[in-house]
């Protein structure tokens, strides 16, 4: 298991500590993603949330539209407005760490490409990482390891 991850807002008021490795990493293209983030696609780290340490700050939840209707709220510094955590559906246990925040975003490369359908045609992905035109069928992608985990988390 990788050793703990630090990571913060632009400010640097906000700190927090991932403290394993995520169960899995997405690279999400949909046009949510792009929009909210303001560029090409998303980078987030999928881990429980308990995993997840906040060591200064106060993130700030964001209730955002979503084209799906599904509830999402992004977590972001109160003070600088950098994003660094989503939570999806309600559930806060699983949380989606933005990778970009990270002190070392190299340290998690994406696992999978979702949405690839509104995906930037300049975007050129790598023909070892799976990539999808929505979402995928997340039983057979996962390492069991990261399956067994998240059933600890939903049951
Ligand atoms: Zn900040
Ligand atoms: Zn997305």
């Amino acid at each position: 298991m990788t050793e703990a991850m630090d990571g913060g807002c632009a400010c640097g008021r906000l700190r927090y500590r991932v403290r394993s490795a995520p169960m899995f990493v997405h690279c999400c293209h949909c046009k949510d993603c792009q929009r909210q983030t303001g560029t090409a696609f998303v980078l987030n780290a999928l881990i429980e949330a308990d995993r997840v340490e906040l060591l200064s700050g106060d993130p700030r939840a964001f209730a955002m539209p979503t084209d799906s209707g599904r509830p999402h709220t992004v977590f972001r510094c109160p003070e600088c407005g950098t994003a660094v955590w989503s939570e999806y559906g309600g559930r806060s246990a699983l949380r989606f760490v933005r990778v970009g925040t990270l002190d070392d975003p190299q340290a998690l490369p994406p696992d999978v490409h979702i949405y690839t359908r509104s995906k930037l045609p300049w975007v050129a992905l790598p023909d070892s990482v799976p990539a999808f035109d929505a979402y995928y069928d997340s039983k057979a992608l996962w390492p069991a390891a990261s399956l067994e985990r998240r059933r600890a988390l939903f049951g």
